[in-house]
């Protein structure tokens, strides 16, 4: 990509984004890694306490199994001692007698204790049970086919009709000859007392089970579930296959429950049984109460994001936008012509006070130039309309004040009169005297004229060359004939020797026309007929007044239209 076509993309992309966006960008720039990194510790969380729970239940489970194992070995002592006591006695012909004597029956886990023969009948009891035959019972058959202690699975007893579990002791174990097999029940409430330290958590199941699955013992929270066969027999299947088979006292799996719900199971074979501990934690119901933790965390971390958002907004909007908004209408308003448009510093950030200073000072400055070029354009606006020789308007001021008084005249329907001066043979005058003098002599004029004009309430003005106006507003052309011979009489009355003129005296002559001015009319009108009356006064023979007459209508027209308007 060429540097030109990535300058170009980069200043659409920033053109897009406004200031109020990028601050947001920003914002987020500095927020998100930390929100990102506040979520990771948030699952770690979560995952850590899932594994302290599951430690916490291996040790607990673990300590279970262990007073479990130690009620067996306990069982497994008496039924020891029990057959051995039996064999001694019935070599001394009291069998029965000492052992009853001897096997203790106040043990809380312990039930009752009975001597059965070879053919399964009880022979001897520590209690009295009656005449029963347990022949058939599967603990009876195994403890004598495989000659070792043997713990039955979950059976309801048929001596104290309560659910049970039962251990055989092969009597053959202390006589090779006898196939007699001593038994006790094991006291299931007893077993699920020793589990109470596993119950009481949400989430978290902890049973005791026999090979076909049934639960035998359970803390007591859960103790519905005892005599049942466990919840999802799946279970037990898993547990069989994992792990290695000749190792599989304990171990851990995942598993997948009916209700789809993800289960943590570990489980222990109680040693010298084919019972098993299970613990299964359900992971969602035991992360319950971390995960309210972390949603929680999650609305805190949402409402901190929104809040810096919020704020980065709220940033931008006073501690910029604002303050260019600001200066961008005082400009506005000074390019507006209001010279005293200023910016507040006092509503500025710090930062944008010496911008508006600096923009002060520079209106302030503009103002004054501003002043002082308007002052000196209206000294040339005046300068432009005056005739520095005669000292009186030229003929553009002459020209602006005939046009002001026209407008003037007809909206009050006044009479305005016009004197057309004209200095008699001035060429000759220059001819003789010189051009220097020439113009002293129209200053001359000039003066006289500007003091009759003040005199008058007129307007003088130097109409061109020689040629000189007198504007009488309000005027009518009496009154006008009237200053007109005082015009000429003043000139004379200079007395500018003239010789090559008739009259020896620099003289002039005068051309007089009078108007109320009316919509037809043009201003011009009123100078073409004042200079005709001059005209006429040259050919008198100069140094003469002539009235040219009303211009326009008749004077008894402009009276009757007077009167109209007056009206
Ligand atoms: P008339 O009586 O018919 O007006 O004759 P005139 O000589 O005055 O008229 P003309 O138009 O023939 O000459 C005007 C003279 O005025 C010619 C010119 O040199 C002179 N003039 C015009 N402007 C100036 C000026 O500013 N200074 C001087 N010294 N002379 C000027
Ligand atoms: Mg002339
Ligand atoms: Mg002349």
């Amino acid at each position: 990509m060429s540097r030109i076509s990535f300058n170009r993309k980069r200043a659409k992309l920033v053109g897009l984004l406004g200031i109020r966006a990028r601050l947001v960008l920003l914002a987020l720039i500095l927020v998100v890694p930390l929100m990102v990194e506040r979520v990771r510790s948030l699952e770690d969380m979560r995952a850590k306490t899932i594994a302290e729970i599951n430690h916490e239940f291996d040790k607990l489970a673990q300590r279970t199994v262990k007073a479990q194992r130690e009620v067996i070995l306990s069982v497994e002592a008496i039924l020891k001692s029990g057959s051995q006591i039996y064999l001694s006695g019935a070599r001394l012909g009291d069998a029965c007698g000492l052992m009853r004597a001897s096997v203790p029956t106040n043990l809380p886990w312990i039930r009752d204790v009975l001597v059965l023969d070879t053919d399964g009948r009880v022979a001897c009891a520590s209690a009295d049970v009656g005449d029963i035959n347990l022949d058939d019972r599967d603990y009876f058959k195994r403890a004598k086919a495989e000659r070792k202690l043997v713990i039955s699975d979950y059976i309801v007893s048929r001596v104290s009709k309560l659910p049970t579990a039962v251990a055989a002791y092969p009597m053959s174990l202390a006589d090779k000859g006898n196939g007699g097999v001593i038994i006790a029940g094991i006291n299931l409430d007893w077993m699920s007392k020793i589990m109470d330290n596993l119950g009481g958590r949400p989430g978290v199941s902890a049973v005791l089970v026999d090979s076909a699955g049934t639960v035998l013992a359970a803390p007591s929270d859960q103790a519905s579930m005892i005599g049942h066969p466990v919840d999802d027999l799946r279970m037990l299947s898993a547990i069989e296959t994992s792990g290695d088979p000749s190792n599989s006292a304990t171990g851990r799996l995942h598993f997948t429950a009916a209700n789809g719900k993800e289960r943590l199971v570990s489980f222990s074979r109680v040693p010298g049984t084919h019972s098993s501990l299970i613990v299964s934690i359900d992971e969602a119901a035991a992360s319950a109460t971390i995960n309210r933790e972390i949603r929680k965390a999650y609305v805190q971390l949402g409402f901190v994001g929104l809040l810096v958002l919020l704020g980065a907004l709220i940033a931008a909007e006073r501690l910029i936008v604002q303050p260019i908004a600001l200066m961008t209408a005082a400009a506005r308003q000074f390019g507006r012509g209001d010279r005293a448009a200023r910016v507040a510093r006092s509503q500025l950030p710090a930062e944008f006070v010496p911008l508006a200073r600096a923009f002060n000072a520079m209106a302030a400055r503009l103002g004054r130039r501003e002043s002082e070029l308007l002052a000196a354009n209206d000294r040339l606006t005046v300068m432009a309309s005056i005739d520095m020789l005669s000292g009186l308007a030229n003929r553009r001021g002459f020209q602006s004040r005939l046009d002001f008084e026209w407008c003037r005249a007809q909206q009050t329907g006044e009479r305005l009169s016009l004197l057309m001066i004209d200095v008699d043979h001035f060429k000759l005058f220059n001819d003789t005297y010189g051009h220097l003098e020439g113009d002293t002599c129209l200053h001359r004029l000039g003066e006289v004229l500007g003091g009759i004009a003040n005199r008058t309430r007129g307007f003088a003005a130097r109409y061109g060359g020689e040629e000189f106006s007198l504007l009488l507003p309000n005027t009518d052309a009496g009154v006008a004939m009237t200053i007109g011979e005082t015009v000429r009489a003043a000139v004379q009355a200079l007395a500018l020797p003239h010789a090559t003129s008739s009259h020896q005296t620099v003289t002039v002559s005068v051309g007089i026309a009078c108007t109320s001015p009316n919509e037809t009319q043009q201003p011009m009108e009123l100078v073409e007929a004042s200079d005709a009356a001059l005209y006429v006064a040259k050919h008198r023979g100069r140094n003469t007044v002539v009235e040219h007459g009303f211009v326009g209508v008749s004077d008894a027209e402009a009276d009757a239209a007077a009167m109209t308007r007056a009206g």
